[in-house]
């Protein structure tokens, strides 16, 4: 079987063991510890407060073991403030920012959507490049939770998920039209989105077949 960690310092980890084990032959663990790290197929970075998440990552010497987990190859998904964690660059943020992981060669931008209030659900196109959505439904329930989007990626970067600006949104984004929410680069992938709030349980398995 598969054993998916998730790393559970803060934030949504728990949603995420709950559709891990709703999947045939995979075990899931709560990752705390560098040592935790060791036996795992793959990592998920939940979502959470990317700052609150690095500062106890940085205070329990977790940064370098799991900067050397995404450079060795090994799979790690980012949901949210974990997609945050694994960009190469991120902008909104206050001077200094938080120590990101980093491997994905993305610029993001902190709560490009606005603040809590302006989180949001949304149906988006199921990515076709994925063979965990050959079946089920064309879309998928996307919710966006004080969201990062994607705002550029290098040519490493594959995008699975767009989502198309509304006339507003436009207006405050110097008329950008759209911006990648889920992204997948070699062993790395990322959603700006929550699919453990979700009934779905496709990105999970689209996941454990990158483990696999
Ligand atoms: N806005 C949060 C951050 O910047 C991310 C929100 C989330 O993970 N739901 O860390």
């Amino acid at each position: 079987s598969i054993t998916i960690g998730v790393l559970a310092l803060q934030g949504a980890f728990r949603e995420h063991i709950a559709h891990l084990n709703r999947l045939p032959g995979v075990q899931s663990v709560e990752v705390r510890t560098k040592e935790q790290l060791a036996d795992l197929d793959g990592l998920v970075i939940p979502g959470g407060e990317s700052t609150t998440m690095a500062n106890i990552a940085q205070r329990w010497g977790l940064i370098p073991e799991l900067k050397s987990f995404a450079e060795l190859g090994r799979p790690i998904w980012g949901t949210c403030a974990g997609l945050i964690f694994l960009a190469d660059r991120a902008s909104g943020q206050k001077e200094g920012g938080q120590a990101l992981l980093g491997g994905l060669d993305c610029k993001v931008h902190r709560n490009f959507f606005g603040a809590q209030i302006n989180s949001f659900e949304t149906e988006l196109p199921v990515p076709k490049a994925l063979k965990a959505f050959e079946s089920g439904p064309q879309g998928f329930r996307a919710m966006f939770i004080r969201a990062p989007a994607v705002l550029e990626a290098g040519p490493s970067v594959e995008v699975l998920s767009e989502y198309r600006l509304t006339a507003g949104e436009q207006s405050v984004s110097d008329g950008l039209k759209k911006v990648a929410v889920a992204v997948r680069s070699k062993n790395l992938l990322a959603t700006a989105f929550h699919p453990e709030l979700t009934e779905d349980c496709r990105w999970h398995k689209a996941f454990v077949d990158m483990a696999s």
